[in-house]
């Protein structure tokens, strides 16, 4: 896959963009149509980077240091499967303290893809807490420009995180939020979370099957709904 190394920002003071080129969108399957009065199906789901995707190594800009968290892979391959659109909102406002450069940042980008695959977008926050920027979790500004980049609605997204702030960006930018609470997630923000799952393939089997596995705390464990496709780097229909 071609990849704009820097891709680009959509404003001087706003989020970093990392996307791939432009290319067609794959449709493995059509997304079922909503029942009358539900929410209308999912078009992608953006996943948080720290503590979701990967461990929660602090300011981490060395490859080397990334792991995946536990069913990871699993779970964007579903996704993935289904055709939806992936991508990844991220503070880092290691950035902002002098400790990553975007170089660093999209080292670890790199070395994400090449363990999990590729992600349409990634929305990186380079800004410190006391900026005042708009991209920020909780604000929405990563949702909306990971939105704009993947061409979908923000009512037709959600996101995967791992602590409140992840879950209020989402709530903020009209998007669903699912909580998948890691040790170090407070319990404030556990018992607040409208939606929240023990892992993250339970997480998105959750969105992309409600009838099958309603969202909450009580759903069930099992196998995933289909087999992930065979993966290579440009993607492409199994
Ligand atoms: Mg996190």
């Amino acid at each position: 896959m071609l990849i704009t190394p820097a891709a680009h920002t959509s404003r001087a003071d706003g989020p970093w963009l990392f996307a791939p080129a432009r290319q067609a969108r794959r449709r493995v399957r059509p997304p079922r149509p909503a029942p009358p009065g539900a929410a209308p199906p999912l078009a992608a789901v953006l996943f948080d980077r720290d503590g979701t995707l990967i461990k929660d190594v602090p300011y981490n800009g060395d490859p080397g240091r990334v792991r995946p968290m536990p069913g990871a892979r699993a779970a964007v391959e579903v996704v993935r499967g289904r055709g939806l659109s992936l991508g990844v909102v991220s503070n880092q406002s290691g950035v902002a303290r002098g400790l990553l450069t975007r170089e660093r940042v999209a080292a670890v980008r790199r070395r994400v893809e090449e363990l999990l695959g590729p992600f349409g977008v990634w929305a990186v926050c380079p800004h410190g807490p006391d900026e005042g920027c708009g991209c920020r979790k909780p604000a929405p500004g990563l949702v909306y420009a990971a939105c704009a980049e993947l061409g979908v609605d923000p009512a037709r997204t959600a996101v995967v995180g791992d602590i409140g702030a992840d879950l209020a960006a989402a709530r903020a930018a009209g998007a669903r939020g699912v909580l998948v609470p890691t040790p170090v997630t407070r319990p404030e923000e556990v018992a607040a979370a409208e939606d929240s799952a023990p892992d993250l393939l339970t997480a998105v089997r959750r969105l992309l099957d409600p009838e099958d596995a309603p969202l909450g705390p009580e759903g069930t464990e099992g196998p995933p709904a289909q087999e992930p496709p065979a993966q290579g780097p440009a993607g492409g229909p199994p």
